[in-house]
């Protein structure tokens, strides 16, 4: 089969992989002038490597997917752990039993831990929105502290709009936790790729099959040349924006060198309740790099504007859903010889973990129908 992957971000470099691998002929066309999408990293002069459109931990629990990707890198065995800046305290985020004792003295703490895990159990993930609905009275006042000091002002300055507004799931990722492991993702296969996300990615297109046309963008009459192609470019984009534009937020990033050898004492540091920014990332603690230098960047969330800035998350809300829903319909009905996937094409706010899964899938999916 003569395939056309458009992205050679996460999704498309996993589709074309494995198209390659099962002896189809695959074409690239990517419109920046780099491969890996927003999973994109670099070296810079001090040698250290900087996620430039931020963070990326990988983690996950499926095990197709973690052997996947462990084909085509090494990895440093990071466990990541997140600060919150909290009434001037550095509070671990997933707020847990230690954040509880961070914050209350002792016999509120106490008080406040074993009601918890009385309701709850011990080492349960509960959602902010759920722990909201308890009944009991401390647990109320508790979940109204995390709400207001963790969630809320975090929420609008990343979406623009309050948890409530949102899908469920969005705050459901970082639940509160009824136990004292600080660390943000509990899953069974963690790491930060040893060289980079980039030459992960440079080495899954490492294929004689596959060739890539870097500054290219899709247009009409593609179709024709290709017996299928995989759309991984912004879905309303393609079909002209002709039920109007999908809601999307975007990030700034505002990088610092230092001359000292560290800045804070973790990646990343929230500050859920003050500032502009949503967190501060440095990156040396992902490789644990050793270096007199070291960069960090403050993250500000923005309204994602054509031709301003890139598209980052899909916004998880009912209206946005309903929206992007007419152009699947549009895209089911009328470009069968099309699959759209990744953030843009499904409008999904996937991790990196579920794109590969979703690729993966869609491979075998083709492949047996045709
Ligand atoms: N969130 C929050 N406070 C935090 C961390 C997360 O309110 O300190 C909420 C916020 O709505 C955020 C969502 O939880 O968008 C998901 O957070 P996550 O860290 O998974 O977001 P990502 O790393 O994908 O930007």
């Amino acid at each position: 089969m003569r395939c056309l992957v458009v992205g050679c971000g996460i999704s498309g470099a996993t589709v074309a992989r494995c198209l390659a691998d099962l002896g189809n002929d695959v074409n690239m066309i990517e419109e920046r002038p780099h491969i890996a999408g927003n999973c994109y990293d670099f070296l810079d002069d001090n040698g250290l490597t900087i996620h430039k459109y931020g963070a990326h931990i990988f983690h996950t629990d499926n095990i197709e997917v973690w052997n996947f990707v462990s084909r085509f890198t090494k990895w440093y065995p990071y466990q990541h752990k997140v600060l919150g800046l909290v009434d001037g305290h550095y509070v671990p985020i997933p707020f847990n039993l230690n954040s509880i004792e961070k914050i209350f003295p002792s016999t509120i703490a106490h008080r406040l831990e074993n009601k918890l895990i009385t309701l709850y159990g011990y080492n349960v993930k509960i959602p902010i929105l759920e722990l909201r609905k308890s009944g009991d009275k401390d647990l109320s006042f508790l979940a109204d502290f995390i709400y207001e000091k963790i969630f809320f002002h975090y929420t609008l300055k990343q979406w623009g709009l309050t948890p409530e507004d949102l899908d469920p799931s969005v705050t459901g990722r970082v639940p509160v936790v009824t136990s004292r492991d600080d660390r943000y993702f509990q899953n069974r296969y963690q790491g930060i790729p040893l060289l980079g996300y980039t030459k992960l990615i440079e080495k899954m297109l490492e294929h004689n099959s596959i060739s890539i046309k870097f500054s290219t963008k899709f247009q009409n009459g593609m179709e024709q040349e290709f017996d299928h192609i995989f759309y991984t470019g912004p879905i309303d984009e393609f079909f002209d924006y002709e039920f109007g534009e999908l809601p999307y937020r975007s990030l700034q990033f505002d990088f610092f060198t230092f001359n000292r050898p560290y800045f804070q004492r973790n990646a990343v540091i929230n500050y859920p309740c003050n500032y502009d920014f949503t967190r501060i990332c440095e990156f040396k603690h992902f490789l644990n790099t050793n270096s007199n230098k070291t960069v960090i960047s403050y993250e500000y969330p923005k309204n994602f504007i054509k031709g301003q800035n890139d598209r980052y998350y899909p916004v998880p809300s009912l209206e946005a859903n309903n929206l992007y829903k007419k152009y699947l319909e549009k895209a089911r009905k009328d470009k069968k010889g099309i699959t759209f996937l990744g953030r843009l094409g499904d409008y999904r706010y996937y991790d990196m973990d579920k794109a590969i899964a979703r690729a993966l899938e869609i491979v075998k999916t083709i492949m047996k129908n045709i």
